[in-house]
């Protein structure tokens, strides 16, 4: 079974950038604004669409880049594993992030 959690972390892509000002931020599905989840399985989901698919699959934007949207080919797979790992590894746990390493895969 998966363990989902909202999703509230900095921006990969900014950090990719050095954008150190960028804060952590609550993420909210652009389609419908409702809370997305992320799971030990290395998914997305949005609470209200439960659309879950695999990190690689999504684009984001954040406040820094307004309407640019980045995806996996924009940012290093290291750079998801930073990002969770400091936003997320406190509250689910060692093993929830070594089972998100695993699935998250290299690209
Ligand atoms: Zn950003
Ligand atoms: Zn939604």
């Amino acid at each position: 079974m998966a363990q989902w959690t909202e999703i509230k972390m900095r921006c990969p892509a900014c950090i990719t950038k050095k954008k150190e000002f960028s804060s952590v931020i609550s993420w909210v599905h652009g389609n419908c604004g409702a809370p997305m989840e992320i799971s030990d399985f290395a998914e997305i989901r949005c609470t209200k669409c439960n659309n879950a698919s695999h990190i690689q699959n999504w684009r984001w934007s954040c406040p820094n880049h307004g309407k640019i949207y980045f995806e996996k080919q924009s940012v290093p797979a290291t750079e998801f594993n930073i990002t969770v790992a400091a936003a997320l590894t406190a509250k689910m746990g060692k093993k929830w992030l070594m089972t998100f390493l695993d699935h998250l895969g290299e690209w």
